[in-house]
Formats: structure tokens, sequence, C-alpha cells
């Protein structure tokens, strides 16, 4: 999936905000580096991906956005647990599926939240 830059503005910009990074695994056995793909490498914000023979992460680079496995060709490969900050509630993001709906969520929760500030005003 292409992910365009409005995206990835989002995703990095609620991220630091919303998540703590946990863990992140990559798949060896199904990811497509030798077939010349690097959709994560060239898509991370943060540059935490780095290539040897294999795909490898620096994980104190890694914020949690999600933006590599909404990339990723293979649904799967890439497997990020994160923490939300606000319940302690832990995510496993796994495939482009998770990180749009998560996207979703959080934009209704901002939404909610202009409007219930709106209100508070008004009454
Ligand atoms: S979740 Fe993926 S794209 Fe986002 S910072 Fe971590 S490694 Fe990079
Ligand atoms: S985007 Fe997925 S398949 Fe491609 S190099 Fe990264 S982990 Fe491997």
């Amino acid at each position: 999936m292409t992910i365009d830059e409005k995206t990835l503005k989002e995703l990095l910009k609620d991220a630091p905000d919303h998540y703590r990074y946990i863990s992140l695994k990559i798949d060896h056995a199904i990811c497509r580096l030798s077939d010349g793909c690097r959709l994560c490498i060239d898509k991370c914000p943060t540059n935490a991906f780095y290539q040897k023979e294999r795909v490898e992460l620096i994980p104190e680079l890694c914020i949690g956005c999600g933006a590599c496995v909404l990339v990723c060709m293979v649904p799967g490969c890439i497997k990020l647990i994160r923490e939300r900050k606000d319940t302690g509630r832990k995510e496993a993001v796994t495939t482009p599926k998770d990180v749009e709906k998560l996207l979703a969520a959080l934009n209704i929760k901002k939404k909610r939240d202009v409007g219930r500030k709106v209100f508070e005003h008004i009454l």
C-alpha cells in the first residue's frame, strides 16, 4: 500500500503523545527484502530501520507510529506491540487494517474532545 504524506504526518504527530514502544519483530521468513523491497526502511519517519543481510531495527528510535506496518507488502510480516499512554492497554499492530482502524478511532476521539470543548464553552 502506498502511504500519502498526510497520513504519514498524522501517524508521526500522534505517535509520541499516544504510544509507548514495546517491541517490533520482523518475520524474516516472509520478508521480501531479497526481492528488492525497502518500503519500511524508506517510510519510517525516524529512520529506525537499516539494512544488513536482513532488515534490522534500532529500537531506541522507534516511536511506535505503525507507518512500516501500513506500507509493508506482506501482511503480518511486521509485528509492532505498543502501549497506549492513556489507558496502559497494549496493542498489537500487524496489518495495514490494524493501523487504519486505530487511526480512525483516534480521529473519532479527537473530534469528540473538540466537540466537548466547544459545548463546554457554549454552556
Ligand atoms: S513503528 Fe515502524 S515506521 Fe514507526 S518509528 Fe517504529 S519502525 Fe519506524
Ligand atoms: S516492507 Fe515488509 S516485506 Fe518489505 S522489507 Fe520491510 S518488512 Fe520486508
